[in-house]
């Protein structure tokens, strides 16, 4: 990622070019809290998506890497590795899948951010064990499970930081069901 600043200086915004015409004056915040619910969805659904390609490289490559005279995938310990990724995708997937359901019935708001939060943090596993499925290679630009491995470890910062998500979303709607 690179960044730049980017500064506004007398911006001036006409009326007709309000979101959500009159009715959303003063509702920017909340129109803005509602994009990131939808977001926090997508991010966990492109957390599946990662993990399935981290998954797939992984497969692949130990069905072709030769160790002492046998390819890895032959190895118990590979097995049991893919095993336990493919348990933890498939997880994710349901779990993203059901709460995208809950979303499109018009709910599913506290569940989004769970969602998020624990999918995204289950990439940086798979993704690592991808990786550690590799040997060596897996730290060469040339194969994709480099690249795999840095992408997951974005998707519990942006669209809300891992802390702040549980701390100010998931908790406070916990507590106040609770009260
Ligand atoms: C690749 C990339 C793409 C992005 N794309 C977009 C985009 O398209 N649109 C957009 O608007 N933004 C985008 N962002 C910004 C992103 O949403 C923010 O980086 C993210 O929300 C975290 O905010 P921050 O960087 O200000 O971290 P900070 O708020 O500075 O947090 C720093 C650390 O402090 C912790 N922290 C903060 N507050 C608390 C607290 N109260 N208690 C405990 N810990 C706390 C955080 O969890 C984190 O670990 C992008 C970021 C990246 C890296």
């Amino acid at each position: 990622m690179h960044s730049y600043e980017l500064s506004l200086e007398n911006w001036f915004v006409a009326d007709d070019h309000l979101i959500g015409a009159e009715a959303g004056l003063g509702k920017g915040f909340y129109f803005q809290m509602a994009g990131f619910e939808n977001g926090r969805i997508q991010t966990a659904a492109r957390a599946v998506g990662l993990m399935q390609a981290a998954y797939d490289a992984a497969l692949e490559y130990a069905r072709t890497r030769v160790v002492f005279g046998e390819a890895i995938i032959n190895y118990e310990l590979t097995r049991v590795k893919l095993a336990t990724m493919a348990a933890i995708i498939q997880c994710a997937r349901q779990f993203s899948l059901e709460v995208a359901r809950q979303m499109g019935r018009g709910g599913g708001a506290l569940e989004a951010s769970m969602a998020k939060a624990y999918v995204c943090r289950a990439a940086e596993w798979v993704t690592r064990e991808a990786m550690q499925i590799h040997g060596g290679m897996g730290y060469a630009e040339e194969y994709p499970v480099s690249r795999y491995f840095v992408d997951a470890r974005v998707l519990s910062i942006f669209e809300g930081a891992d802390e702040t998500l549980c701390l100010k979303v998931i908790a406070r709607r916990l507590l106040e069901d609770v009260r």
